[in-house]
């Protein structure tokens, strides 16, 4: 299932928050029930909570932050800090944890992207820092596969650099020259004409850095590592996306030179490129503690919660007649997890899947779940555990309904 397919056909509601400790029904506890507080915003201001029984989407407000990002998020927020220092001492952690040189945070993984290549640009040249995206002379120019090209590389071309499109080993080998700056790899891409392994050694003979978008290629929690010591010398993955910190967070990581560069190139100094892109205290703090807990996390035992939601909403539809469920894993690498797939016979319960979707949709509380021709997706991950049942209930009631 491609995002481009997910994106269609929803809507742009977000999701609640609020959040005190509950034991749940099933699984894993780590995203509690939340408690209603005295003050509902929703309400307040007529927004709807949205169920998310699909992928982490931006316009659907990325993820659900985990309750130790909410808790280093309030624990942070009663004092100042100096965000050079900030920025140093999250940075160094985060690369401990990685094992890489350094690391810093973003505002999210389109940032890391304008910031990776902006380093490449400048280096530590203040004047270039200053001009970017307005540097006299040629454009810049960054190397990709041509089957690499996606929206997110408008955030390469943001720095005022172009794109050099190649295909296949021999051509990525004839683009350098004294304007290319750095390779992007988007490693979510649908084919690689040149593997990951060839992009990394052709890019370092030519002496120009590799950078590899990752943003939504976790679980699984090793790709956190992978493409580090496959030799790209910046990564990027999302902190807003199942990493579960806050949704304008991201990470850059790898070579320390064009760390020191990225940061030149962002905020809080105050001229440069990714000045707009300014990430606050308390998402530092935040995208450091859903990092650690996204790392110390037991990932089989996540795995095996999300099997068992599918299964439990499966087993609750099945006793509709004729419904199959089967549950299904993304091969990814983006969204590579578990959803269940329901089929039924239409010439006994008389809906097509994308009437369910919409049903779904439009129904209180309104849930998001994805439908093609032939089958309904329901997607288990993002699911709070007290609406696993929820969501089960509304899908049999609807499918029952068209009997
Ligand atoms: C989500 C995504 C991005 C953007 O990430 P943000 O953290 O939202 O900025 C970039 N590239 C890919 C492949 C993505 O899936």
């Amino acid at each position: 299932m491609k995002r481009r397919d997910i994106l269609k056909g929803l809507t742009l509601l977000p999701l609640s928050g609020g959040f005190i400790s509950k034991a749940s029904a099933i699984g894993i506890t780590d995203t509690p029930t939340p408690q209603k507080s005295t003050r509902d915003l929703f309400a307040e201001l007529g927004v709807t909570p949205v169920i998310n029984a699909s992928v982490t989407m931006t316009f659907l407000s990325g993820s659900l932050m985990l309750p130790e990002v909410l808790e280093a998020i309030n624990s942070t927020s009663h004092d100042f800090a100096n965000m050079y220092e900030l920025q140093d001492k999250v940075g160094a952690k985060i690369a401990e944890l990685l094992h890489v040189e350094s690391a810093m945070v973003t505002s999210g993984a389109a940032c890391a992207i304008v910031l990776g290549t902006a380093a490449a640009i400048t280096g530590t040249d203040h004047e270039k820092i200053k001009l970017l995206p307005n540097l006299p002379g040629p454009r810049p120019e960054v190397i990709m596969q041509k089957t690499h090209r996606y929206l997110f590389d408008q955030a390469v071309t943001t720095t005022g650099a172009k794109i050099i499109e190649v295909e296949g080993n021999d051509e990525m080998e004839k683009a350098f020259n004294e304007r290319t700056v750095i390779a992007l790899f988007f490693n979510a891409a649908g084919k690689h004409s040149v593997t990951h392994e060839d992009f990394v050694a052709i890019a370092k003979k030519h002496n120009i850095p590799s950078m590899l978008d990752a943003a939504a290629d976790v679980p699984p929690v090793e790709n956190l590592f992978k493409y580090q010591k496959i030799g790209f010398d910046l990564v990027t993955f999302s902190g807003g996306k199942m990493i579960r910190g806050p949704q304008s967070a991201g990470l850059l990581f790898g070579r320390k030179d064009l760390i020191t560069a990225a940061r030149l190139n962002h905020s809080p100094n105050e001229a440069p490129i990714g000045r707009p892109m300014k990430v606050n205290k308390e998402e530092m703090f935040g995208m450091y503690a859903a990092l650690k807990a996204y790392l110390e996390r037991d990932h089989k035992k996540e795995w095996q919660d999300w099997l068992d939601r599918a299964k439990r909403i499966g087993s609750q539809l099945e006793t509709v007649q004729t419904v199959k469920t089967e549950t299904v894993v993304d091969p990814g690498p983006a969204n590579a997890f578990p959803s269940l797939r329901v089929t039924w016979d239409e010439s006994k319960i008389k809906i097509k899947p994308e009437q369910v979707v919409t049903a779904l949709k439009s129904g209180t509380p309104s849930i998001v779940a994805n439908g093609g021709k032939d089958y309904l997706t329901v997607g288990v991950v993002l699911l709070r555990p007290d609406q696993v049942d929820i969501v089960a209930g509304r899908v049999k009631s609807i499918l029952q309904q068209a009997v």
